[in-house]
């Protein structure tokens, strides 16, 4: 199988260390300004064009709004990043969030992030938050929560002209920064000046390295007022100001409280999201403890379900596996409920062979994913297989059960157990949430994420989920199968033996919502190991258990997140064809968060994500694209003829 040029291999083949700092062979440029004696030079420069010439320590000190947003140009070596990161920690109030948006077409990989931040002793805590989370790097909207979420940082991978449109939040400071103009013109081209002025506002600034007057031209031209002041090191002179054109820019007035309903992965997360957001949370649950249900098995695998050809279900699998695994290092979780001993999917089949081989030829960073042969495959699983696949070498298992844990350790979150929520009623500005046991509780906001129960409540009553019952099966380790180091995949999965037991599974009935335990079923799953290694047959005559649980399944196995549309409504008076999405009858402040099928573990923390940017008005962790695709009204719309309006901002 020939191997593609992965993405790493292209940057370190335009990469040289010129005094121990990153040169641009691509470019022929310097990331930052250098000097074979003061390392800290690009430490200084940035100081000195990007924080001060935007007054950002003046301006933080005395910060009145609960969040600050910067946009960059070019991320690089994400020195910009650090040094604006540092100064926040240190002058910017404690509860406020410091959100930096920055683009990048050619990321630099984890290893040379490592090298360069080397020398910048003073940044080393942010360095460390950030490399921790740190790794493959796939086209798109990535989403990084440092330091409890006081910095939520979003990087769009790809060319700034298709990254830009994607910024629909307003900007407060922009440091413009993609290599000289003469040497980089496409990142300066004019749609850069035209979307910085879309995203502007009175109080918005600007600062560049550059004084070429193509940049100070189209800056004035687009309503920036422009100052000159003396350069950085050799250059001569560079360019500051801020925005003095018009422009209404829309702030969503956040919840102070919400309500989530459920206590599984979704709802956990959800939980977590908005708690790192300052909002306080109640978590209703109906059973006597958090992750019960389809969370309640004792292992998940975690791994993303690649398609042959990208599509959108395939990026969402992508960004969703990213973001689960940098927020598991977030959280902290580690062994023993996770276990990050890669995966290994196996072209058992002719279709998964077609599958697997197509994917292998996609530009896949090696640290998401890779072609492995199946003598490389055996000796990575430790056990022989006869089949290549695909090694996702950041992958594993967790309890979800821990995870759902972790997420609730947050002070802003209280968690009410049996507590199943009957009915929700809208009072003015509040929703009123009633449980069968009595209580009555009250909250700006409810956020809706007990999976297939959100049928019973009446709002969301109409939603197109469906019940998909799958059993897994914990089987003792035997010798043979106790050396298995990684997981397994063909149609099921297997676990290396976690506590001496390895886990099976799933069964998948779509028509079928009984909670037995069946003893086929448990045979379906051991099966499935014929076509993984003759070494784990034995395990067919250990002891094994079964659990049985509901997955909450939508047509096109995609989740349903965001606000609601008051169905009854819409569909009693259907609106004219030129209705806007806010002429609507939305149910305000009332949100879905559902529909996760088999790949809660990792759809769901994104999603999560995806809600609460949305709530309180953040940039999205998300590109439109996915953002539009998981929209919780989509079929309602499209079975009203109303397609068009799904996902427009309201
Ligand atoms: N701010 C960076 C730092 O702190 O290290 C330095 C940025 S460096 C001067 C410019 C960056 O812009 C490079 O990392 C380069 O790969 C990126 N870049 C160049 N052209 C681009 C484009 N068309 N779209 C997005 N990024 C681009």
């Amino acid at each position: 199988m020939s191997t593609t040029v992965k993405n790493q291999d292209k940057t370190s083949q335009t990469l040289d260390w010129r005094d121990g700092q990153p040169y641009s062979l691509r470019f022929q440029d310097v990331y930052f300004s250098t000097s074979a004696d003061n390392p800290q030079q690009g430490v200084l420069e940035t100081d000195y064009v990007f924080l001060k010439h935007n007054q950002l320590a003046q301006r933080w000190q005395h910060l009145s709004q609960p969040s600050f947003t910067i946009a960059e140009t070019g991320f690089g070596t994400g020195l910009n990043f650090l040094c604006a990161c540092h100064l926040w920690l240190s002058s910017a109030p404690s509860t406020a969030r410091l959100h930096f948006i920055s683009t990048e077409k050619y990321p630099l990989t984890l290893a040379q992030m490592q090298q360069a931040h080397a020398i910048w002793s003073d940044l080393a805590n942010v360095s460390q938050a950030l490399l921790a989370q740190y790794s493959a790097l796939s086209e798109g909207v990535h989403r990084f929560s440092l330091f409890s979420g006081r910095i939520v940082f979003t990087l769009h991978i790809g060319d700034i002209q298709s990254c830009l449109p994607e910024i629909q939040t307003p900007v407060d400071a922009w440091f413009l920064d993609g290599f000289a103009p003469a040497k980089n013109p496409e990142i300066w081209a004019p749609a850069l000046f035209t979307h910085m002025a879309r995203l502007s506002h009175r109080q918005t600034t600007f600062a560049t390295f550059t004084s070429a007057g193509v940049v100070r031209r189209a800056l004035i031209a687009h309503g920036f007022s422009v100052n000159k002041a003396t350069g950085y090191g050799k250059k001569r002179e560079m360019l500051y100001g801020h925005f003095s054109g018009e422009n209404t820019l829309k702030a969503n007035p956040s919840p102070n409280t919400v309500a989530i309903i459920g206590g599984g992965i979704a709802g956990c997360a959800t939980a977590y999201a908005l708690a790192n957001r300052g909002i306080k949370v109640t978590l209703l649950e109906s059973h006597a403890n958090v992750a019960q249900e389809a969370s309640g098995n004792p292992v998940g695998v975690l791994y993303p379900r690649l398609a042959a050809n990208p599509n959108t279900a395939d990026a969402i699998a992508l960004s969703s596996y990213l973001y689960t695994l940098r927020l598991l290092t977030q959280l902290g979780i580690e062994h023993p409920d996770l276990g990050r001993c890669g995966l290994l999917q196996l072209a058992f089949n002719a279709r998964e062979t077609a599958r697997i081989e197509a994917i292998a030829k996609r530009d896949l960073d090696v640290e998401i994913g890779r072609y492995v042969d199946a003598s490389e495959a055996s000796a990575l699983a430790g056990v022989p297989l006869s089949h290549a696949g695909l090694y996702f070498p950041n992958a594993g298992w967790i309890s979800p059960q821990a995870f759902c844990r972790a997420l609730l350790q947050h002070t802003n979150i209280t968690v009410l157990t049996q507590a199943c929520v009957a009915q929700l009623t809208k009072q003015q500005h509040e929703w009123q949430i009633h449980t069968q046991q009595g209580q009555t509780l009250s909250a700006d906001a409810v956020v809706i994420a007990n999976a297939n129960e959100a049928l019973q409540l009446a709002p969301a009553a109409h939603l197109p989920i469906s019940a998909v019952r799958g059993q897994m099966t914990t089987v003792s380790a035997n010798p043979q199968s106790a050396s298995l180091k990684t997981v397994l995949c063909t149609e099921g999965y297997l676990t290396p033996a976690i506590q001496g037991s390895h886990c099976v599974g799933a069964t998948f009935d779509s028509q079928d919502t009984s909670l037995d335990i069946r003893e086929a079923d448990n045979l379906s799953n051991i099966d499935m190991l014929e076509h993984m290694s003759p070494q784990l047959m034995g395990l067919k005559h250990q002891q094994f258990n079964g659990r049985a649980a509901l997955r909450c399944a939508t047509p096109d196995y995609l989740p349903l997140v965001g606000q609601l549309l008051n169905a009854t409504a819409l569909t009693a008076s259907p609106p004219k064809h030129k209705t806007s999405a806010q002429d609507l009858p939305w149910h305000s402040s009332l949100y879905v968060n559902v529909g996760h099928g088999t790949k809660g573990l990792t759809t769901a923390p994104l999603c999560a994500e995806l809600l609460a940017s949305r709530l309180v008005g953040d940039p999205l962790p998300v590109a439109s694209s996915l953002a539009h695709a998981l929209d919780a009204n989509r079929f309602l719309l499209k079975t009203l003829g109303l397609k068009r309006l799904v996902n427009l901002n309201v």
